[in-house]
């Protein structure tokens, strides 16, 4: 902690030492143990954690993952970047994150909801309170929101949920959408190659990855390669997506999908005009980046660039749209969903699709102007909009001073 770097932000902009402070630091943190009796596996043991990073702009929101590796220290990291993410689209909320360590492929369905209706009675005081928000993440889907909305009785304690259980048309496939947004501008504005002309390769075909393959495509780009844990295709004409999301659906992964049959590593190696990571952390390192042949990389993971891979992108001039611009159109899509369920609106998926956009669009002109008026890379412009609305807000809520 921090996961930015505040001095690349100061040689911008003022930030005062009592927001560097806050910005710091975590602002509450939980632990706790998901204990549970399961047949046939017996005691099954998972530790836990709700992390608030910064509150000032609202209640804390945050996916809830569930996945083998997760950390007191990775779900900090996570609830930093809702933090930015939130203050650089305009969305009143605060950065929080909550965590499983658990592999959810193990769990049968039965079980996993046992799991979590476990972790609500755990946290049941932050999400009754409406403190924290948590939404699907790596390993955690629409039905485990519905089954969280079960516990709880109030609609707006989680985000994500399926629309026949008072979910959002349009939020499930939110991140995707904004990810395609943003890509269709970066294409433009950093490579001058309308998205229609763009050979694309992705890392993921989850919720993110499946959405951004299907809303690039109806642009008119050409996906040419997937990988996911089970494997990648590659297709120099383009691959059909939805066979690809029917043949994920069965089987479980993309291995043994008719094309030439690539690895992750070669996959992120791919000669294409946008590189799409949209599965995990730190795929792109400082010893795999020096392959990577990408014009340029959408960034629709959480943190799939380490710090080290990015400094040689930039020695090699392939630029990044960091992962709190990019995949930002969750998060936006859960602030319609969350306001729906506290005012009982009817919202349209293409209202939802429409507010994505506009939030994004704006975020993005921020960016690219703080990019060509500071002569900084994306993620630090990204940083610096973020840092900077998060001033103003803890001036305005008295956490800091008037000035200085
Ligand atoms: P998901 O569980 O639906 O899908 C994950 C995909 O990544 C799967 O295809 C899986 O096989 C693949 N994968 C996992 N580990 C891999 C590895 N080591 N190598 C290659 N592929 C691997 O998860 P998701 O919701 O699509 O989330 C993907 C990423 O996007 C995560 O970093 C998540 O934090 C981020 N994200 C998700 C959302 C959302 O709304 N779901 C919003 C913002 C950011």
């Amino acid at each position: 902690m921090p996961t930015i770097d505040f001095d690349q932000v100061k040689a911008c902009i003022d930030v005062p030492p009592t927001a560097e402070r806050l910005l710091s630091k975590c602002e509450k943190e939980i632990r706790f143990s998901v204990n549970l009796l399961l047949y046939p596996h017996g005691l099954v043991e998972a530790d836990a954690y709700i992390v608030y990073h910064n509150t000032a702009r609202g209640p804390g929101k945050g996916g809830l993952r569930i996945w083998p590796t997760v950390t007191a220290e990775h779900t900090r990291a996570l609830a930093e970047l809702m933090t930015w993410k939130t203050a650089l689209v305009g969305v009143p909320f605060g950065g929080a994150k909550s965590g499983i360590a658990l592999d959810p492929s193990a769990l049968p369905g039965a079980n996993k909801t046992a799991i979590i209706k476990e972790y609500v009675h755990m946290i049941s005081s932050e999400l009754m309170s409406g403190a924290y928000v948590p939404a699907p993440d790596l390993g955690s889907t629409a039905s485990d929101m519905a089954v969280i909305y079960g516990e709880t009785h109030r609609p707006e304690s989680v985000t994500g949920k399926p629309p026949r259980v008072g979910g959002l048309p349009g939020r499930r496939e939110a991140t995707g959408y904004g990810v395609a947004r943003i890509a269709a501008l970066a294409s433009e504005a950093l490579l001058s190659q309308p998205i229609n002309q763009a050979r694309v390769a992705v890392q993921g075909f989850g919720n993110v990855g499946g959405w951004t393959c299907r809303f690039l495509a109806e642009q008119g780009a050409r996906i040419v390669g997937v990988a996911d844990l089970t494997g990648g295709v590659y297709r120099e004409g383009g691959l059909p997506i939805d066979e690809l999301s029917a043949y994920v659906a069965e089987k479980k992964g993309l291995a043994g999908f008719p094309g030439d049959a690539i690895t992750n590593e070669q996959l992120l190696a791919l000669d294409v005009d946008l590189l799409i990571p949209a599965a995990v952390e730190s795929v792109i390192d400082e010893h795999n980046a020096g392959e990577v042949s990408a014009r340029l990389i959408i960034e629709a993971a959480n943190g799939p660039t380490t710090p080290a891979g990015e400094a040689v992108l930039a020695r090699r001039g392939i630029p990044i749209v960091p992962d709190i611009l990019a995949n930002s159109g969750g998060v936006v899509a859960s602030y319609v969903e969350w306001h729906q369920a506290k005012s009982g609106a009817m919202t349209k998926k293409e209202e939802t699709y429409q507010t994505v956009a506009e939030q994004l669009e704006a975020a993005f002109s921020r960016v690219r102007s703080t990019v060509c008026s500071r002569r900084i890379t994306h993620r630090v412009a990204a940083w610096v909009v973020a840092v900077d609305e998060l001033i103003r807000t803890m001036r305005d809520r008295g956490w800091i001073p008037a000035q200085g």
